[in-house]
Formats: structure tokens, sequence, C-alpha cells
């Protein structure tokens, strides 16, 4: 898994500029925010970080931007049951997580099953796979250390 924060940066610009969408300022924040962080933030994080630098953007202009980026391939989007949404803009191609069930945290898990069982599901099934989605639920170091 690479992760590449300028070069996401520059596939988010280049794919918004190939669709037509006008490349405003607050778009590229956004895009910067998402392409350099892989924390898996919430939408309303990303608005948190965006008002730092433009105070008056709305959280639905953050949705809208998101919902876009979404659209094009270049954000993944993880939904949970509890009705919370992250988004992955860093490595916006499904591959597995690792969540803390204390503290929320999400990470990147490095290890690369996903391949081998995608190409085991379609061999055993018949089915052409266009997507997946694995996660691994547990309590990180921290919370069990109790901090
Ligand atoms: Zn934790
Ligand atoms: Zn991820």
């Amino acid at each position: 898994m690479i992760k590449d924060g300028q070069a996401r940066l520059d596939a988010i610009v280049t794919s918004l500029k190939e669709r037509g969408y006008r490349i405003t300022p607050q778009r590229i924040a956004v895009a910067e925010i998402l392409a350099r962080n892989d924390g898996h933030p919430t939408v309303k994080q990303v608005h948190d970080q965006l008002r730092r630098r433009f105070p008056t953007t709305s959280l639905v202009t953050v949705y809208k931007t998101m919902s876009l980026l979404k659209g094009m391939g270049q954000v993944l989007e993880l939904a949970f049951e509890s009705g919370s949404c992250r988004y992955d803009g860093l490595v916006p191609y499904p591959h597995p997580h690792l969540v803390c069930v204390t503290c929320g945290e999400i990470l990147d898990l490095q290890v690369g099953i996903t391949d081998e069982v995608a190409g085991e599901v379609s061999r055993t099934s018949g089915y052409r796979i266009v997507g997946h989605r694995l996660d691994f639920y547990g309590v990180c170091p921290r919370c069990q250390a109790g901090e």
C-alpha cells in the first residue's frame, strides 16, 4: 500500500479538472486535508480543519465536496452501523481496516490479504468482484493500557 499525499492531491485535482469542475480554493483545501490524512476523518473533522483557513465555509459545502469526490472514486467512504461515516482520501480503493471499538481509531491494515481473498471468491463463485469491505474490530494498544 503506497501512501503518497502529494500524488493523491494531484490525482484529486486532475480528476476534478477532467470532469470540468471548478477548482475553488476550498475544494483544493479539502483535497489537501484528505490527501494528507491517514486517520480516516469524519466530514465534521474535515470541516473543522478547513475552517482554520476558510472560517465561513459551511458543513454542507464540505458534505457536497466529499460526495463529489466519492462519486469520482477519489475518496473511500467507510459507513458504520452506528451511522457514522469515515473517509480515506489517501488510499481511495477498498482495503482492510483495523477499528478500535473503544476510541474509534481506524488504521489501514498493512496486510495484503484481500487481493488473494477476492481472487478466491471470484474463482469459487463466478462473480466478477468490483469491491470489498473488510474490517477487523478490536481494542488498540493505547486503550488496552487504559489511556
Ligand atoms: Zn483505542
Ligand atoms: Zn484506509
